[in-house]
């Protein structure tokens, strides 16, 4: 249904004739009813991807195709017509949702634009029946997000993105910035909502145990790369990039005094995206790095049914030099 095609995002570094590589060529693809996990630590250019797919910035080059339609083609009325079938969950309820609107105004507003549920009347009831969709009483329609708790919040972002009647939705790190006590009661409406509505998730996180909640399959992204993909239950249970099992490993311990995001991290530092290593990305911080991971750079290739590693060493171990993932 929705598919990244070597994707490439270079930003320019100001003062200099060098640029960031926020991707560096990224292929997914999300299947009708399917949930994509996006993991890796920041900067790893999961939020570039997001924001590659619903076109809130353009590509370098690569494309995305939605239900065989090349996205990244579409400019005017045709642009706006496919880009309503995805839509983005915010990590920050708070901040995007206008503080000086309504709920209901906010939701009136999505339909009003995108020329939906008739008038004022047919609007209005929509917007109860959105409301009823993500667990909220119709009296949330008078309130002002200051109002509201972050998951109710959250909940109003989440009625927002379905006010157009999405096929896919992204995401963004839904609930690390809520409090410990309601994410799993967001996580459990979004699956919810997913078997309701027959939705696909982009569900992008850094919170492992969060993606093997809500996932089907799992993309382990590192330096703007995807270095490892396959079925959650490979990934996470038999991990064959060493990233992979060191960000698997570095999973923190919920801690109920602390609400916001927590990062996993994995030892050493992460790498300057200005000034990548040679070879393979995560050499420096790689405990099985051999001579060669220091000058080549491994491709995604499938070491075993749709599950691929970037990784000499695991490609060798599995006894493969087989065809690019994709
Ligand atoms: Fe480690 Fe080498 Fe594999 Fe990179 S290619 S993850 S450095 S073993």
């Amino acid at each position: 249904m929705l598919e990244a095609i070597d994707l490439v995002k270079e930003y320019p570094v100001r003062g200099s004739d060098r640029v960031v590589n926020a991707l560096n060529g990224v292929s997914l693809t999300v299947g009708p009813g399917e949930t994509l996990g996006v993991v890796g630590e920041s900067g790893c250019g999961k939020s570039t991807l997001a924001k590659l797919l619903v076109r809130l910035e353009e590509p370098t080059s690569g494309r995305v195709m939605l239900d065989g339609v090349e996205l990244t083609a579409l400019t005017g009325r045709r642009l706006r017509e496919r880009r309503r079938r995805i839509q983005m969950v915010f990590q920050d309820p708070y901040s995007s949702l206008n503080p000086r609107q309504t709920a209901g105004r906010t939701l009136d507003e999505v339909l009003t634009v995108h020329h939906l549920s008739g008038d004022a009347r047919g609007r209005s009831r929509r917007v109860s029946e959105l409301l009823d969709m993500v667990g909220l009483p119709p009296r949330f329609a008078e309130r002002y997000p200051h109002e509201m708790s972050g998951g109710q919040r959250q909940r109003i972002g989440i009625a927002r993105a379905l006010a157009v009647e999405p096929q896919v939705l992204l995401l963004d790190e839904p609930v690390s910035a809520l409090d410990v006590s309601v994410r799993a009661e967001i996580m459990n409406l979004l699956v919810r909502l997913r078997g309701e509505l027959g939705l696909s998730y982009l569900f992008i996180s850094h919170d492992v145990a969060m993606v093997r909640h809500l996932s089907d399959r799992v993309a382990v992204m590192y330096l703007g790369r995807v270095v490892e993909v396959g079925p959650w239950s490979e990934v996470l249970d038999r991990p064959r990039h060493p990233y992979t099992r060191a960000l698997r490993d570095a999973v923190p311990v919920p801690d109920p005094r602390i609400t916001g995001p927590i990062e996993a991290t994995v030892t050493g530092e992460v790498p300057d995206p200005a000034r990548p290593p040679s070879g393979c990305p995560f050499h420096p911080r790689c405990p099985l790095a051999e001579d060669v991971c220091r000058t080549v750079e491994p491709r995604l290739l499938d070491l075993a049914p749709g599950h691929a590693a970037a990784c000499h060493v695991a490609a060798r171990t599995a006894g493969q030099s087989g065809p690019v993932a994709t």
